[in-house]
């Protein structure tokens, strides 16, 4: 019989954001594979679990190391923030596991970070939107810049995943002035940092504010189409409901 290789997406925080098949997974998997950080975060909830982790940037060798033990007989699971399948690791594991012949990999879905941000914030992402990284270390800066000319352009509320870190402090007020060549200045924008975490905190502003705004790499980034609009303390996007 071929061994099991879960692929799992945590959510952005505790526990309850975890979908029943993701605590399912994670409970029949001998071994917990991760970042880190995010292993970190459900290794209180499985005390008895082994647990492998790896630092950031050391994805390939992660899921390697998952992808082993698996072949080896043992039921692993792999846990990534948010949803694996977004900006996550199943991909990867996918890519890899072309080798591994006797492991069977399952993607376990969970809520994104656009998602659960979105709910703190209100309803930004009613309509129609666009999801643009800013990380540049797998995808060239020319190619982020389209993407963010492109979305703006067609009035997309766009969702911003890692908009900073402390090599790249400015990304956020670089795509902002590319938005504004689209878009009003005063476009209702948010933030959320640390979705579902300790720490949790949000904003709502305008694009013009947003451009000067430091946020860190555990932040979300929304900005609004030319209809979002603020409602007492929401940021909402009318769909058009009459
Ligand atoms: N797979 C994850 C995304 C990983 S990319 C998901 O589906 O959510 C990492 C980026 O996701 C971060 O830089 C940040 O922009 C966003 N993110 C992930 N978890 C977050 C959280 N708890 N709070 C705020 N932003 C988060």
């Amino acid at each position: 019989m071929k061994s099991k290789l879960y692929v799992v997406g945590i959510g952005p925080g505790g526990k309850e954001f975890m979908t029943e098949q993701a605590a399912q997974a994670l409970n029949e998997s001998e071994i917990i594979v991760g970042y880190t950080v995010y292993a970190d975060l459900v290794k209180k909830y499985y005390p008895d679990k082994e647990f492998i982790t790896t630092p950031m940037k050391r994805e390939k060798e992660r899921c390697e190391i998952a992808l082993t033990k698996a072949q080896e007989g043992k039921t692993v699971a792999m846990v990534c923030s948010g949803d694996s399948g977004v900006y996550g690791m199943a991909g990867l594991i996918l890519e890899l596991g072309e080798k591994y012949k006797e492991v069977f990999v399952e993607i376990v879905p969970g809520i994104t970070a656009a998602s659960s941000g979105a709910a703190v914030l209100g309803a930004p992402l009613i309509h129609d939107f666009a999801v643009i990284s800013l990380s540049d270390l797998l995808t060239p800066w020319e190619t982020i810049e389209k993407r963010l000319h492109s979305g703006a352009a067609a009035d997309f509320v766009i969702c911003l995943y890692n908009p900073s870190s402390h090599k790249r402090s400015d990304y956020l007020e670089k795509a902002c002035d590319i938005i504004l060549e689209h878009r009003n200045s005063e476009t209702i924008c948010g933030y959320v940092k640390n979705i579902g975490r300790e720490g949790q905190t949000s904003e709502i502003m305008t694009l013009k504010e947003l451009r000067t705004r430091k946020v860190d790499m555990f932040t979300t980034v929304y900005i609004g189409n030319s209809q979002t609009r603020r409602i007492g303390n929401s940021m909402v996007t009318p769909r058009g409901y009459r």
